[in-house]
């Protein structure tokens, strides 16, 4: 409850952004701030537990934050899931439908062990179509998604449904 205030509190709706319509979270003020960022990943990392996975995945750009900072306060590697065309060695491919059109992500194909635990971040699950396109590369790469840890939810679109099985773990839901 606490870390959810946090989260809350350092959330700005921006209205029309990127569309006339959608009401963005920005949640840049919650990286701006050392202490909150710092209870933030403390709370993160409390709740996964440095045993439950092997390595982050961070989904560009926002959740390579997230990533970059639960990696470290782990001691655990950091794979990126990039945009398309961002990669420079051979690499797998996820489409997934926006609401205009189509979005690509990618990871490199030798990025994981097999078998490892890989702990997805990213800053907002929305409609789930980026979280799960995320599962599809870290598991056709041969890794299996522990978890997926983002800052907040916006439940009423159930982005969740389309990950489940996995634990997905929001700091705040809205
Ligand atoms: P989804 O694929 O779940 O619909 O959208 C989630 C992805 O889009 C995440 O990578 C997230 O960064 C971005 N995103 C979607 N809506 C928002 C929002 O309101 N605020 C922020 N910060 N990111 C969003």
């Amino acid at each position: 409850p606490e870390l959810a205030a946090l989260v809350a509190g350092a959330s700005v709706d921006v209205p029309d952004f990127p569309k006339p319509g959608v009401v963005f979270k920005d949640l840049m003020p919650l990286f701006a701030d050392g202490e909150v960022f710092r209870r933030v990943i403390d709370g993160i990392v409390t709740h996964h537990g440095s045993d439950s996975f092997d390595v982050v995945a961070g989904v560009e750009a926002r959740g390579f934050v997230l990533a970059a900072a639960i990696a470290y306060a782990t001691g655990k590697g950091l794979v990126p899931i990039r945009k398309a065309g961002k990669l420079p060695r051979k690499a797998l491919s996820a489409s997934y439908a926006l609401e205009y059109g189509e979005a690509t992500l990618e990871v490199h194909e030798d990025a994981f062990i097999a078998g490892q635990r890989v702990l997805v971040a990213d800053d907002v699950l929305a409609t789930g179509g980026t979280a799960a396109a995320a599962m599809e590369l870290v598991e056709r790469a041969g890794g299996t998604v522990s978890g997926f840890s983002v800052l907040l939810e916006l439940g009423f679109l159930d982005g969740r449904a389309k990950l489940a099985p996995r634990s997905v773990h929001a700091l705040l839901t809205v």
